[in-house]
């Protein structure tokens, strides 16, 4: 009887414990989400993904630019002009 009760608060103990590590944990995590800046820039040299449609004035052809540096990249050039923006597409 006395061991079967001293387990039981050993084990409500550490249930106390791993709620109060838990607890801590995620309160330290929320902390740093509020505190943290809500996005932060992305490293230099890392690709965006983008879904911009490109259309060259000249031929018509279009493209689509999927990756770029940033999100506001320079048009690419096709017949030697530059080519215009048909769609920017944010999804
Ligand atoms: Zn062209």
């Amino acid at each position: 009887m006395m061991v079967a009760a001293s387990v039981g608060s050993v084990v409500w103990v550490l249930c106390g414990l791993v709620l109060m590590v838990v607890l801590w944990k995620s309160g330290m995590a929320a902390l740093h989400a509020l505190s943290a800046p809500p996005a932060p820039p992305p490293e230099p040299g890392e690709l965006r993904k983008l879904n911009v449609r490109y259309r060259c004035d000249v031929c018509g052809v279009e493209l689509k630019m999927m990756l770029a540096p940033d999100d506001d990249p320079p048009p690419p050039k096709h017949c030697l002009d530059e080519m215009i923006v048909v769609a920017p597409l944010y999804d």
